[in-house]
């Protein structure tokens, strides 16, 4: 067999099988750490607005994804959202069964690209897409500067 012929055998190449550990660390960045730093200590979502095209992003970034413009003002998002699509976890990160559902879902905001994705405290049987939620932060002495200073989205 040479490169240019074809293969949909996986075992047919030298191969074999192992763990490879991975561990890594994520940077936030600039714009994350203003981000997970005011709602931290304001318990405002921010979102960045781009100068040229006028979109607020959410998460905000640095440079706006449409036209690559360095983004300008920031603008609190506000708390209430909707639910643009969600799943239900039956099993935990590690692979166990959960005592009860999980409901994760995309939250929109209006007049915001993007969004959050967080855990919507009902019963799974309850989500519907569209529906309104409103962000529950955590107390503030309680918040670390992570996306977990919101404890959840709870129906309104
Ligand atoms: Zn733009």
């Amino acid at each position: 067999m040479t490169f240019l012929d074809r293969s949909r055998d996986p075992e047919a190449h030298k191969h074999w099988y192992g763990d490879m550990e991975a561990s890594y660390l994520y940077s936030t960045g600039i714009a994350g750490e203003r981000f997970f730093t005011t709602l931290r200590d304001k318990g405002k979502i921010m979102g960045a607005t781009c100068p040229q095209c006028r979109k607020t992003i959410l998460p905000p970034r640095m440079y706006c994804e449409i036209c690559f413009s360095e983004m300008g003002d920031w603008a609190d998002v506000g708390k209430v959202g909707k639910v643009d699509t969600f799943s239900i976890a039956q099993v935990g990160i590690g692979g166990e069964p959960l005592e009860e559902p999980v409901v994760y879902g995309l939250i929109r905001f209006p007049k915001v690209d993007g969004g959050l994705v967080h855990i919507i405290d009902a019963k799974p049987e309850k989500v519907k897409i569209g529906m309104r939620v409103n962000a529950k932060l955590r107390p503030k002495k309680e918040r670390t500067g992570s996306i977990l200073d919101i404890e959840c989205f709870k129906p309104i």
